[in-house]
């Protein structure tokens, strides 16, 4: 049951701790909150002992992308998705590419009012598929997600989550409850860079991996946001394809994408094409099926091979599709099934 008071609305995934506090449990930085206060993610806070939510029914606004911009590659590819964020997230990257969205504050920013019944209309009414909870990390509005995931679903629409993976045990079970497809940041593959640079930790993002893996029907894509000198060398890069291949198989997409010099992060330069390339021939070389550069123009990296027969079967540029042969599913040469949504 939800309370409706002003602009907040009563959150999941509280319990009262110690005096006036309280504990978030529904992502692992458990922050402790004290009356008045907002938690790391700020649009989480205490009022009168209660954790409420201002993330719930107030985007920041609507856009509709390309699915591939999200990315994903093997989920009903060239089609658009209707997407939105809110303020306020539950990592600090120093390196966020999209920190305006992110690091504001709910007053700070023109957001918009839209009920969960609203966001779906606007699917409908745009004739989208799909819904991508994304810009910022949906995690920190997980109640809002929820709700219109379930009536998207009633809809026939599908829901994405744009995401780090940095949630709970128990809170991803409802999060993900009504939820089709997921592109989880790998933010690189050692618990320093992860701590030092995103205030969060590896394992706990690993662990949702695995998680989605193993118990949900999610289709889910990872992405890992190259920056020069920091995750990109390529032992790194054969750390962590060697984790996945032997804890989520060989049939994952894996998105390599350049970093731009941002947020507080502006002392590097872009990653160069010749990065990502190398990482992608590293994955290729030890056994990742689907393998894929990002945010360059790249034709030959943004392309889907048959794994059996090599054929072209998806010619991407950019965000941009310009053939699918795959036919229900398998190639249309030799007839290997193509994992995915298709
Ligand atoms: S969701 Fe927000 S308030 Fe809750 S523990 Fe995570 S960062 Fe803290």
């Amino acid at each position: 049951m939800i309370t409706q008071t002003k602009n907040m609305v009563e959150a999941k995934w509280w319990e009262p701790f110690e005096k006036d506090k309280i504990l978030c449990t529904l992502c692992p930085r458990y922050c402790k909150i004290g009356e008045g206060q907002p938690g790391f993610c700020y649009i989480r806070q205490n009022h009168s002992g209660k954790l409420y939510t201002t993330g719930y029914g107030h985007p920041t606004g609507f856009a509709i992308d390309p699915i591939e911009k999200k990315p994903l590659n093997h989920f009903l590819p060239g089609t658009s998705v209707l997407s939105f964020g809110t303020a306020g997230c539950n990592l600090g990257c120093r390196f966020c590419q999209n920190w305006s969205i992110s690091k504001a504050k709910l007053d700070e920013l023109n957001s918009t009012k839209a009920t969960p019944e609203d966001v779906v209309r606007l699917a409908q009414k745009y004739n989208t598929p799909s819904i991508a909870y994304t810009y910022n990390d949906p995690t920190i509005f997980g109640e809002y997600v929820i709700d219109i995931s379930k009536i998207a679903q009633e809809e026939n629409i599908k829901s994405v989550m744009v995401t780090a993976g940095y949630i709970d045990k128990e809170a991803r079970k409802e999060v993900y409850k009504y939820i089709d497809a997921a592109n989880v940041d790998l933010k690189a593959f050692t618990e320093k860079f992860y701590f030092r640079q995103t205030f969060s930790h590896l394992n706990d993002v690993l662990d949702t991996l695995i998680w989605l893996k193993n118990e949900t029907d999610v289709w889910f894509e990872i992405t890992t946001l190259l920056i020069p000198d920091e995750n990109d060398s390529p032992e790194e890069i054969k750390n962590e394809c060697d984790w996945i291949l032997k804890n989520l198989g060989d049939s994952i997409p894996l998105h390599f994408t350049a970093f731009h010099p941002d947020f507080r992060m502006t002392n590097k330069e872009s990653t160069p094409a010749k990065t990502l390339n190398r990482s992608r021939e590293i994955a290729q070389s030890m056994g990742i099926k689907f393998c894929y550069v990002g945010n360059i123009h790249d034709t030959e990296g943004q392309t889907t091979y048959c794994p059996a027969c090599k054929e072209a079967l998806i010619k991407r540029d950019w965000h941009d599709v310009y053939s699918n042969k795959i036919k229900e599913g398998k190639c249309f040469n030799c007839g290997a099934t193509i994992h995915g949504v298709f």
